[in-house]
């Protein structure tokens, strides 16, 4: 191999690893809307947030201005067991698909969660015992983020109690024992533990849960309980800037190389890793020192960016979270069951959301089946086997390397493979048995849950 040659895999060495994470909103002109206490409609108070998250993720999550934010030596530790994360050329992918771009991926799925979502549960989890705190609630939908805060809490020797979706509380049984394995409580959800749980259960009886119930009764658990506090895996400001290591590695790598992205691609459910992976390359674009296409993608079946609308609204069904202005689907509504789980949520970050509001960021929405083929295609060639949600961003990367196959374009494709597919088998059957449905809200079922937003003059 000639030395200038771009190898495979992009390992930057542990010391080149960021030692500060990135923080876009100090570099945007439109700074993302203010959260809302639910029950006054004013911005939210510090104090307020502080009986709800940690004290120093409160801190991040107002932080408008400080473009960097040291990372904590102990947190940087913790990074170096699974990081840094290798940027890979996809060499195979591009010679099976006959493209004259080149294609990268940046790999979170090589830990025991097998998802970026690690990078900021160690994150929180470190926050909560540096307050003293007993331990931690939240809530997973899929599983990933429950497993990964497992991890990290079993790390510091914390408390981790998880609400989880109960319809994949049933249907992955292997991710439940992951998490019980790091020493996590794990809950079905919704459950007659909570008050919200039970109000829940009384409205729609046999209801097999939802992202957004599951928030209300970690919230509740968490402010009912002395020394807890509650933590969110995605959506949040703070989470996006924790997830900004993996941008900050990727832009390092392509650096070393000489190499510059034309066009970068993530998959969007709450917001995190696509917000991670291009923070770093839309400050750059918002100095005015480059320019880039990025593009979120998103389910057919959950298309909060492409179809759902800006407003204020609440961030889980109960009612207890602060109101965020986001692209949002409202709180109400209940995506179909679609098998990548981390992307059922109706709503998305702050940031991303004004970012695109501003026209900095494209949104394409996906269907399932077109999204398992391309995960099937790239398993065949370059041998991990993806993460269904992960696959959304392999669909539009494949997509975009096909035109640049038609226009003879060599245009730089970026994409973030966040996570593994291995607890997914069972969608993956589903495809191959050509039984994989997908099921896209109407028009009329989108109108009729906007209806239910709250009214909020500002
Ligand atoms: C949770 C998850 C996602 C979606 O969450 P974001 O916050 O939008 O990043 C994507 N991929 C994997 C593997 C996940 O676990």
């Amino acid at each position: 191999m000639n030395k200038n040659e771009i190898p495979y895999k992009i390992y930057l060495k542990e010391e080149e690893m960021p030692k500060q994470w990135y923080n876009v909103r100090a570099d945007m002109k439109n700074k993302p809307a203010k959260l809302l206490n639910p029950a006054t409609l004013q911005p939210v108070t510090e104090e307020e947030l502080s009986n709800i998250f940690c004290k120093e993720l409160v801190k991040q999550e107002l932080d408008e201005t400080n473009p960097y934010i040291d990372i904590p030596e102990q947190i940087r530790e913790f990074y170096k067991m699974y990081r840094p994360s290798p940027l890979v050329r996809a060499y195979c992918l591009e010679k099976k698909l006959g493209t004259p771009a080149k294609i990268y991926y940046k790999f979170e799925g090589n830990n025991t969660s097998g998802s970026h979502k690690l990078n900021s549960a160690i994150a929180q989890a470190y926050y909560a015992k540096e307050q003293g705190l007993k331990g931690v609630t939240t809530e997973t939908g899929a599983g990933q983020w429950g497993t990964a805060l497992s991890m990290a809490c079993s790390y510091f020797d914390l408390d981790c109690q998880v609400y989880m979706v109960k319809c994949s509380y049933e249907q992955k049984p292997f991710r439940r024992e992951v998490m019980r394995t790091y020493g996590a409580n794990v809950t079905p959800s919704p459950s007659e533990s909570t008050e919200v749980g039970k109000k829940i259960l009384a409205e729609h009886p046999g209801t097999t849960g939802s992202l957004g119930c599951a928030i209300s009764e970690a919230v509740e658990a968490a402010t009912t309980q002395e020394g807890y506090r509650y933590v969110l895996g995605s959506v949040l400001s703070q989470v996006l800037l924790h997830q900004s290591v993996i941008g900050l590695e990727a832009l390092a790598a392509l650096d070393k190389y000489g190499q510059k992205a034309d066009i970068i691609i993530g998959c969007a459910g709450g917001g995190s890793n696509l917000g991670g992976l291009i923070s770093p390359f839309m400050g750059q674009q918002l100095r005015g020192e480059a320019e880039y296409k990025f593009i979120a993608v998103e389910p057919a079946s959950c298309p909060s960016l492409t179809r759902g609308v800006y407003a204020y609204d609440f961030c889980d069904t109960g009612k207890v979270c602060p109101l965020q202005k986001m692209y949002t689907l409202g709180s109400g509504f209940i995506p179909s069951p679609n098998h990548a789980g981390g992307l059922r949520y109706h709503g998305m970050s702050a940031t991303l959301s004004q970012l695109y509001a501003d026209g900095l960021m494209e949104a394409r929405s996906v269907e399932q089946t077109a999204v398992f083929e391309a995960a099937e295609q790239f398993a065949r060639v370059e041998g991990i086997l993806p993460a269904p949600e992960s696959s959304h961003a392999i669909r539009v990367a494949i997509d975009e390397a096909l035109k640049c196959k038609e226009t003879g374009e060599e245009k730089t494709i970026v994409f973030g493979l966040t996570g593994t597919g291995y607890f997914d088998m069972f969608a993956y059957e589903k495809f191959h048995d050509g039984k994989m449905s997908d099921y896209i809200p109407t028009d009329e079922e989108l109108q009729a849950s906007f209806a239910k937003l709250p009214k909020v003059d500002l």
